[in-house]
């Protein structure tokens, strides 16, 4: 007995562990979206299928979104909602990550969390509004890359090192 096959990363074993204990049965097709979406961080549904097709030609394009759509709501993806972009997802979950979403190209970066902690923001509760116990606040930043810079001259950018006005 071997373990080093290509497929038995330290990785799909702790997928393995977590869909089991979510009460799913550990498939190739499972496998196969989760490192699909690992190999490509921030990927579309269709990126997505187009990965897992490479490794699973005759996997249906709709059963990737099923699949999709449920480890996301088992918590072992994460789905994230930019402006005129379809949906994308990450397997980088539970760390209160946010992202920059270039508004020129669509181009999507991490972003370590604003203040070391959940909830990144603390609401000033509108009129009138019963209030909640925030748990996540999940901040999309809005700007332009480093490629698409270079065209918009006329805008002021700003250097990405003045930010210090909110630092505890
Ligand atoms: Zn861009
Ligand atoms: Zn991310």
């Amino acid at each position: 007995m071997t373990d080093t096959a290509p497929h038995s990363t330290a990785r799909e074993a702790q997928w393995s562990q977590e869909l089991r204990g979510s009460g799913r049965r550990v498939t190739r097709q499972r496998l196969a979206v989760l490192t699909a979406v690992e190999r490509f961080p921030h990927a579309t549904a269709d990126d997505a299928a187009a990965a897992v097709r490479q490794e699973l030609p005759h996997i249906a394009v709709q059963s990737v979104y099923v699949i999709l759509a449920d480890l996301t709501a088992l918590g072992l993806l994460r789905r994230i909602e930019t402006p005129h972009s379809p949906a994308r997802y990450e397997t980088r979950v539970g760390d209160n990550h946010h992202h920059a979403v270039c508004t020129a190209c669509g181009r999507i970066e991490d972003v370590e969390c604003a203040v070391g902690h959940a909830p990144c923001l603390t609401p000033q509760w509108s009129p009138g509004s019963a209030g909640m116990t925030i748990q996540i606040a999940d901040v999309l930043y809005q700007g332009l890359c480093g490629d698409c810079r270079a065209p918009a001259a006329g805008l002021t950018i700003y250097p990405s090192s003045t930010t210090e006005t909110g630092a505890q």
